[in-house]
């Protein structure tokens, strides 16, 4: 997907709310036409004579046809979302109505809006960077607390602006070598080596905990990979079905709310957790084996939480103290959690308190202290991390540039370190200075921008 320059010129027009009823719908035009080709089908005030930001009340005709009572909001530019003229209109949520004023609208001169158009139109008309329109799609798709946070972060430009302030150092620095080239006789230095040193030392710093951040942005993107672990039979397919289903009531009963249930992925306290291999798990209740086997071991150490599950009635005090013990040399944190409350004797408990005292007891089965064991994985995932004020990078494709960066710059401190000519210095801060851009889209192809706008949906 690509746009040509007579597609930049036209009016787009698109609904802006989700496919469906719903009490009202929103329609969106945007483009230098926006509000003429409203005005030709719109009864009420004369909308070219209104000012920005005002919403008039009124009738959608087609000729002599009413076909709904709308509020038009008008945004005339450059003081909307695009920067161009944009025009909402409200009307009743069916989806004939909305077909139908589309369509009006199309025949009057609008053009039907690719995916992710709105958003591009703003980011070519300077509204926001790349990074930030990116945002965007994360905030639209965010499902959990912790993720709104870190896209609503991104977006406001916290991110790029970190990112921007870097690259002008450099560039600074960038230039002043780039202009002793010019002076390749006399021996001049405009750039001193050493305040160079000490700038991409500083860069590196903040890319390495940028780069360090991805992990952390990816758990808040993707969820916190986690995997239940223990014998067959422990109860590891009902204590997952368990928190799924009490987590899809949860939801149900506040009024008028819907989620889309993906399979496996559990919202804990604005945070989502996602259980891997739980395919298997449904499936055959023979496939994570005991642990140990080293197939198992692999697939636990890329959890970053593991739920030690075992039987109360068929487990003994020997089994499950080898168990924790591999766990602790795994290193990934673990919660231990005892499974079948209801059927076991109460010596083992309290034996098992003792000397495990950190231990969750749970009835799966009877969905009992299912709470205490929310609290516990809580706890271990430590939600202060999800909640500091830094900069969190939550996109592989920024990941990528970072880890670019990174070589460039270890390169520049290699030449310096060299002694290397200033064409040579100057062309690895050019690479890094390459690489820094990308993120913000000072340094865009149309590919990248096609590639990144085309994971919008239409209307946005
Ligand atoms: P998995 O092999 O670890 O996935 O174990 P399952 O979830 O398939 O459970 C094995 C058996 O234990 C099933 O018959 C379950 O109904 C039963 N079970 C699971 N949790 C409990 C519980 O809390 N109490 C009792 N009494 N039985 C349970």
């Amino acid at each position: 997907m690509s746009f040509s320059l007579q597609e930049k010129e036209d009016t787009i027009v698109a609904l802006a709310t989700p496919q469906g009823v719903g009490a009202i719908a929103v329609i969106r035009l945007s483009g230098k036409d926006a509000v003429r080709i409203t005005k030709k089908v719109f009864k009420g005030k004369d909308l070219e004579e209104q000012p920005s930001h005002t919403i008039h009340f009124g009738t959608i005709r087609d000729g002599d046809r009413i076909i709904d009572e709308v509020l038009v909001s008008l945004f005339i530019a450059p003081r909307s979302f695009t920067k161009e003229n944009v025009v909402e209109i409200s009307t009743h949520g069916s989806s004939y109505i909305v077909s139908q004023v589309i369509k009006l609208l199309i025949r009057q001169g609008a053009r039907p809006a690719k995916p992710g158009e709105f958003t591009q139109r703003a980011f070519l008309n300077g509204q926001f960077d790349l990074a930030q329109a990116e945002a965007v799609a994360d905030l639209i798709h965010s499902d959990s607390e912790a993720s709104h946070q870190a896209a609503l972060s991104q977006m406001r430009g916290g991110f790029s602006d970190e990112i921007k302030s870097l690259r002008e150092q450099l560039i600074h620095f960038a230039s002043m070598i780039e202009l002793e080239l010019d002076f390749t006789e006399e021996d001049v230095e405009f750039a001193s080596r050493n305040d160079l040193k000490v700038l991409v030392e500083k860069l590196l710093r903040v890319v390495e905990q940028l780069i360090g951040s991805f992990d952390l942005g990816n758990v808040i993107k993707n969820g916190v990979p986690t995997v239940i672990a223990g014998k067959p039979n422990a109860g590891k397919s009902t204590l997952l079905n368990a928190l799924l289903n009490e987590e899809k009531a949860i939801v149900s009963d506040i009024a008028g709310t819907t989620r889309d249930f993906i399979e496996d992925e559990i919202n804990i306290g604005g945070v989502i957790f996602r259980f891997i291999d739980t395919a298997g798990l449904r499936e055959t209740t023979d496939t994570i084996e005991a642990i140990g086997v080293s197939r198992t071991q692999e697939k636990m150490k890329t959890a970053s939480l593991i739920l030690y599950l075992f039987d109360l009635s068929d487990t003994d005090m020997v089994e499950i103290n080898r168990d924790v013990n591999k766990l602790e040399n795994l290193g990934v944190p673990f919660v231990k959690v005892a499974n079948k409350t209801d059927k076991s004797n109460k010596l083992f408990i309290s034996e098992l308190n003792n000397k495990h005292p950190d231990t969750i007891f749970i009835s799966a089965g009877l969905k009992e202290n299912l709470d205490a064991l929310r609290n516990k994985i809580l706890e271990l995932v430590n939600l202060d991390k999800f909640r500091t004020g830094n900069t969190i990078v939550t996109n592989i494709r920024h990941y990528d540039s970072l880890v670019k960066t990174r070589e460039s710059l270890l390169d520049v401190l290699q030449g310096l370190d060299d002694q290397v000519t200033n064409d040579f210095l100057a062309m690895d801060i050019r690479r890094s200075l390459h690489y820094l851009g990308e993120i913000t889209g000072e340094i865009t192809t149309d590919d990248l921008l096609a590639n990144i706008f085309s994971k919008f949906c239409i209307g946005k």
